[in-house]
């Protein structure tokens, strides 16, 4: 088939392999052009491996870690009439890649918050890697059923106790305009935080610990975004931020338990399939783009991850806040960069938007992100949406 972009509102319905897989390509060559992480870990656990920040944490852990790893996601596979979710793709390259290079990856496509998927992983860990060192917790996911009740919880992006209208990008309309979000009520924030909250790692490293497949030193790390003023109606101060603070109370407890040393790392804006559903964001992104790569300081997920690996999880010496958190976020957050951003905020218009902010490359990060306009596709070329994979599930 001819696989081109179908958008819709704020998500491509569709993906396309090759593009998919130079991606990963792009990725993995980035990691192997810095130093390799000697003091790293050898044995990874990724849950939410197969897109955005728990893809490049992957390929950090098996590329400049040697690390062999174990992937859990939940992705669309391809029919002969439908091509899979970019996710199902860049697993798919993923493993390809890792075998090539002589490392064990495997993966388990399927619902994370499930018991029967983490006694999964559980069984393969015993299987095939006795213990992890790591367990990487990167899931974004706009539900949740408990596995306990049954019931099933939907997160909401809403501000916490009065409204918030704000200038908002339509990245399908190109217009902008005032949006207005209603408060939450309290059932939205608690179902907000059973979601995207730290209740489900801290089952994940309960029931990895209680299998004993944790080694003695064995780390955890969630993340988290905190942003700054212009944000932090809608996200640090919202729903979603409700269920960010929620990860510090697991990282206590997780720690306290003794299972593993957890820590929440704190990431940078970037252009995700999540981050493009948040109102507000896309306009804040396409600004940060734009201040950050004029100061030679914009980084992607896996320029973010060899960080995080480099200067917060496998060094003496790494980059903590007052929480505890391992802080990624310094270059985005310095306040020289906010000002520009703050200053260029409301003077961004419909028209002057492609001068005033990087939205061009908003769009092809977004574009990017299903493996379209990537140099060297040709994507008038007739296309096999089937896949080698061999994925539990
Ligand atoms: P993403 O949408 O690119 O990735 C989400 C991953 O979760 C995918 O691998 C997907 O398959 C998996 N997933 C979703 N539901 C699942 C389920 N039920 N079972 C198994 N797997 C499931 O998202 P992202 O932006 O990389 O976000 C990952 C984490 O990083 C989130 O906690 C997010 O809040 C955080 N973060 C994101 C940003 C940003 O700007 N994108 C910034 C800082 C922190």
């Amino acid at each position: 088939m001819i696989i081109q972009p179908k958008v819709r509102g704020f998500i491509c319905t569709n993906a396309h392999p090759q593009g998919c897989a130079a991606n990963v390509r792009e990725q993995i060559a980035y990691i192997q052009s810095q130093p390799a992480i000697e003091k790293g870990p050898k044995r990874v656990l990724v849950v939410g491996a197969s897109t955005g920040y728990g893809l490049a944490s992957r390929i950090t852990a098996a590329f400049a870690c040697g690390a062999k790893t174990l992937g859990v996601f939940f992705e669309k596979p391809p029919t002969d009439k439908r091509t899979a979710s970019a996710g199902y793709y860049n697993a798919a390259a993923f493993e390809a890649e890792a075998h090539r290079a002589g490392l064990y990856a495997r993966s388990i496509n399927g619902d994370a918050f499930s018991d029967s998927v983490k006694a999964q992983a559980i069984e393969t860990i015993k299987e095939d890697l006795g213990q992890v060192d790591l367990v990487v917790y990167s899931l974004a996911s706009p539900r949740r059923t408990d596995p306990k009740t049954g019931t099933l919880y939907s997160s909401v992006l809403k501000p916490i106790g009065k409204s918030y209208t704000a200038k908002n990008l339509n990245t399908d309309k190109l217009e902008i305009s005032d949006i207005t979000v209603e408060p939450a009520s309290e059932e939205e924030i608690t179902s907000t935080v059973k979601v995207m909250g730290g209740e489900d790692w801290e089952l994940w490293m309960q029931a990895l610990g209680d299998a004993g497949v944790l080694a003695e030193n064995c780390k955890t790390v969630a993340y988290t975004y905190i942003g700054d003023k212009l944000t932090w109606p809608i996200y640090g101060h919202a729903t979603i931020g409700k269920a960010k603070e929620d990860l510090d109370r697991a990282a206590r407890a997780i720690s306290t338990s003794g299972r593993a040393a957890a820590n929440v790392a704190v990431l940078k804006a970037l252009v995700t399939q999540s981050s493009s559903a948040i109102p507000v964001m896309p306009l804040y992104i396409s600004l940060i783009y734009k201040v950050m790569k004029e100061e030679g300081t914009h980084e992607g997920c896996i320029e973010q991850l060899y960080r995080l690996f480099t200067e917060g999880l496998y060094t003496d010496t790494p980059r903590l806040d007052g929480h505890n958190r391992l802080r990624m976020d310094d270059r985005e957050l310095r306040r020289e960069t906010q000002a520009k951003i703050e200053k260029l905020w409301p003077a961004v218009t419909a028209e002057n938007l492609f001068d005033l902010t990087d939205f061009k490359g908003y769009q092809e990060d977004f574009l990017k992100l299903f493996g379209f306009g990537v140099e060297g596709i040709d994507y008038n070329a007739d296309t096999e949406p089937q896949v080698e994979a061999e994925f539990r599930a």
